[in-house]
C-alpha cells in the first residue's frame, strides 16, 4: 500500500480556513482560485506542491465540480475517532472518505485550547486516521498533526521540552510504515493568527528538533522522511524564507488562505 503521497519530502501547504468561508463565499473563492490556476497552466507552469483547503465539512461541496480540470484537495479541520454512532455534531473518517477528503488536521491548538483535546485524544484520531493507510483502493486519508507550545512556554525558554513531550505522546504507538506518511504542523501558539510569524531560524531549530524526536521514536530513516510543516501567520511575503530552512517541508496557513489570490501566492512561492 505505500508509499502513498509522501514523495521524497515533497513540500505541502493546507489551507485551514477555520469557521470562515460558509457555501457562498467557497463558491467565490473557488471561482477565482480556478480562474488563477487557469491562466498560469495556460503558461505552461504548475503548482508544485501537494496542497489542500480545510474547509469546513458544509463548503466542503462548494470546492467540488465535475470538471477534473478544477480539482481541489480537501482536508478537514478534524474528525471523530469512532466509526459511527451516538456522536452528535462529530464527522467520522468513512464519511470523509465517502466524501473523498484527502487529509485531516488533527489537534490544532485551537481544538486543544477550546474543545479539550488532549495529546492522548490526538494520539486516538491518530491512530484511526492512519488505518486507513492500509486502504488498497484510493480512499486514504493523510492527518496532519498540529503542535506546539504557548507564549508563556516560549517566554520560559521550555519549546523543546513542550513539544517532545507533544509529539511523543500524540504519535505513540503508529505503525512505522504509517508514521512515513503523517505531516507534522509545527505551530507556534503565539505566532497563530497574530501576525507574529517565528522567525525562519527559529522555526528551523525547534522542526529540527522534532526530526529528532522522531528519529528517537521511529529511527532516523523516518525521520528525514517525514515532512514538517510550519504555521504561524505564513503570508507571501514570508514564505520563501521559512521554505528555504532545510527542514521546513511546507505550511499550514490560516488568514492568508481566505483570499484566493494570497493562497495561490504561496502555492507558487517557488516561482
Ligand atoms: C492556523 O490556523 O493553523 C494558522 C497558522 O493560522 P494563521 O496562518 O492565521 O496564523
Amino acid at each position: 500500500m505505500l508509499l502513498k503521497k509522501n514523495n521524497m519530502r515533497r513540500p505541502i501547504i493546507v489551507g485551514n480556513w477555520k469557521m470562515n468561508n460558509g457555501p457562498t463565499e467557497a463558491r467565490a473563492f473557488f471561482d477565482k482560485f480556478i480562474e488563477l490556476k487557469s491562466e498560469y497552466e495556460k503558461n505552461g507552469k504548475e503548482i508544485e506542491v501537494d496542497w489542500a483547503i480545510a474547509a469546513p465539512y458544509i463548503s466542503m461541496i462548494s470546492l467540488m465540480d465535475e470538471d477534473d480540470a478544477k480539482y481541489i484537495p480537501l482536508a478537514a479541520q478534524n474528525v471523530n475517532e469512532n466509526k459511527s454512532g451516538a456522536y452528535t455534531g462529530e464527522i467520522s473518517i468513512p464519511m470523509l472518505q465517502e466524501f473523498g477528503v484527502e487529509y485531516v488536521i488533527i489537534g490544532h491548538s485551537e481544538r486543544r485550547e477550546m474543545y479539550n483535546e488532549t495529546n492522548a485524544s490526538v494520539n486516538a484520531k491518530v491512530l484511526a486516521v492512519t488505518k486507513t493507510l492500509d486502504s488498497e483502493d484510493d480512499d486514504y486519508i493523510i492527518p496532519i498533526v498540529a503542535f506546539g507550545e504557548t507564549e508563556a512556554e516560549f517566554e520560559s525558554d521550555r519549546t523543546l521540552e513542550v513539544i517532545e513531550t507533544q509529539l511523543k505522546e500524540c504519535l505513540v504507538g503508529l505503525n512505522p510504515e504509517h508514521m512515513k506518511e503523517v505531516v507534522l504542523a509545527y505551530e507556534p501558539i503565539w505566532a497563530i493568527g497574530t501576525g507574529k510569524t517565528a522567525t525562519p531560524d527559529q522555526a528551523q531549530k525547534v522542526i529540527k528538533a522534532s526530526r529528532e524526536v522522531i528519529a528517537e521514536m521511529y529511527g532516523d530513516e523516518i525521520a528525514k522522511e517525514v515532512r514538517i510543516q510550519y504555521g504561524g501567520s505564513m503570508k507571501p511575503e514570508n514564505v520563501k524564507d521559512l521554505m528555504k530552512q532545510p527542514d521546513i517541508d511546507g505550511g499550514l496557513v490560516g488568514g492568508a488562505s481566505l483570499d484566493p489570490e494570497s493562497f495561490f501566492q504561496l502555492l507558487t512561492y517557488n516561482k
